[in-house]
């Protein structure tokens, strides 16, 4: 399996640290609101990594956090009037539902910075006596000219960046050594949440979180460490500084960075008012569609939102979906169980289908390639099942559609069935809106569960319901 490294700009082949485990670290999101679908982009890309991964047969021990301490946050809490631990707790339970929606699986490990406090003090700490880092009034900054392979993962020229940042210094920061150093550790300022450290109460930086997350669920060396394009410097360029520096290890083997979701060709942000969250979209669409529309560009190319390219996805996905609906509605009604010869001879050529998506996978995760592979099946699908299938050659089919669907993490074979509480849900739902005289909501609960196979019956002793 080829990757591509930041590290070296070249795709290299997949050697794990520990046989047939894989240990991989996504930097989350800050959750001070509804996450964007840009967010969304490294969540859906790396889910998909790690699925393919599992797919392999590899353990994946795959950790993500949540930065819940931070500016942004505070002023929300601010304008709010609130705490910026609800604030944080809020949208990390958002985040999770949207996650859901979009089928991206639970990391094994969901860290808080707020809760790694302690490790992350230990860490600073280690990186002033091993002379990388030093205390001015308070804060605590980490030495960039003493780490000598500052720079290797962003490639770029140091001392450049050097004279930018010596014009940008701003105040309260002329303290520093050299441009480049990064805040380890700050003192809080009136209202802000902060800890009692050996240099002031206040906060940890940024970059330090990710380092010591990383250590504590993962170990002091890594296969993976993922992320958006913009945190390779300086982000990710300063967590290899703080964790080299600090275990004396190399920290991960390989970097991977999605490029970023554009609108409409243009920059999402909010002032340009053509910001998205994954919510509103929600509204509109199935989130399987917004995963199958991000999936249909590798990882690596610049990706254009747009209305019309979400209709094509939508389109697309209803395609495989409706194969695999066909196929279960074939099953149904089977007149033979086994295969015939020539059903097992069609069978076998669907392996060249696997085969496809696999080589396209294993070139650094080219989901584009990938879902043609599964289109490419969708359509031996509809051109080979049909009324005179056999049962086996039928349900073999849907495994492989699944199997392939399952890597992308797109959920095809949807379990219509009801569970008996969400039944009775819907039906005190339908109550109260009876009684608030919203009958249109009424009405269409009733139609809703009768396509599902829901029978209502209104009787004297309440409402009664059977399937059909
Ligand atoms: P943040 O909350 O800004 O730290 O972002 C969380 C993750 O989303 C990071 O990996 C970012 O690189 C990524 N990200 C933010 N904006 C975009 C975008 N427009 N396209 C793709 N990835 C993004
Ligand atoms: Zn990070």
């Amino acid at each position: 399996m080829k990757l591509y490294n930041t590290l070296s700009k070249k795709k290299e082949e997949f050697v794990p640290l520990e046989e047939g485990k894989v240990r991989m670290y996504v930097c989350g999101p800050t959750v001070y609101n509804f996450i964007h679908i840009g967010n969304a982009r490294p969540m859906i890309v790396f889910d998909t990594v790690r699925r393919y991964f599992e797919y392999k047969g590899y353990d994946v021990n795959y950790v993500s956090n949540f930065t819940d301490v931070d500016d942004k946050i505070i002023k929300k809490a601010l304008e709010e009037g609130v705490s910026s631990d609800e604030i944080s707790r809020r949208y990390i339970a958002e985040c999770k539902k949207d996650m859901e929606g979009m089928n991206v699986k639970p990391a094994t490990t969901h860290p808080l910075a707020t809760e790694e406090i302690g490790g992350m003090i230990e860490m600073i700490r280690t990186l002033i006596e091993k002379g990388y880092a030093y205390e001015k009034n308070g804060t605590v900054y980490f030495r960039t000219r003493q780490f000598k392979d500052y720079g290797k993962l962003s490639h770029k020229n140091l001392d450049d960046l050097r004279s930018g940042e010596r014009s940008l210094l701003v105040t309260g920061e002329d303290e520093k050594e050299d441009p480049l150093d990064f805040v380890l550790w700050k003192p809080k300022k009136e209202g802000e949440p902060s800890w009692e450290s050996p240099w002031s109460d206040g906060r940890p930086g940024w970059h330090i979180e990710c380092s010591e997350m990383s250590k504590k669920y993962l170990g002091e060396q890594i296969d993976i460490h993922a992320g958006g394009e913009d945190l390779v410097f300086p982000h990710h360029e300063n967590e290899i500084a703080q964790s080299e520096a600090a275990n004396g290890k190399e920290f991960a083997k390989y970097w991977l960075h999605n490029a970023f979701l554009n609108i409409d060709n243009r920059k999402m942000s909010k002032s340009l008012g053509n910001f998205r969250t994954v919510r509103e979209i929600s509204n509109q669409y199935d989130l399987q569609v917004l995963r199958f529309f991000m999936l249909g560009a590798h990882y690596r190319s610049p990706l254009n939102f747009s209305a019309d390219l979400m209709e094509a996805s939508k389109n697309g996905l209803e395609r495989i979906v409706n194969a695999a609906d066909h196929l279960k509605y074939l099953m149904e009604n089977v007149q033979t169980e086994a295969m015939t010869e020539e059903e097992t001879k069609a069978y076998g050529n669907t392996e060249a289908f696997v085969k496809a998506f696999e080589s396209a996978m294993e070139d650094d995760f080219n989901t584009a390639d990938a879902v043609a592979a599964v289109f490419d099946l969708v359509k031996f699908v509809n051109t080979t099942a049909n009324a005179h299938s056999s049962k086996e050659y039928l349900q073999k089919l849907l495994e492989r559609v699944v199997s392939l669907t399952d890597v992308l993490g797109l959920i095809v074979d949807r379990k219509e069935d009801l569970l008996d509480q969400e039944i009775e849900e819907l039906i005190a739902e339908r109550q109260a809106a009876r009684k608030a005289k919203d009958f249109a909501r009424a009405d269409a609960i009733r139609d809703e569960l009768l396509g599902k196979g829901i029978i209502l019956k209104d009787t004297r002793e309440g409402v009664q319901w059977k399937r059909a």
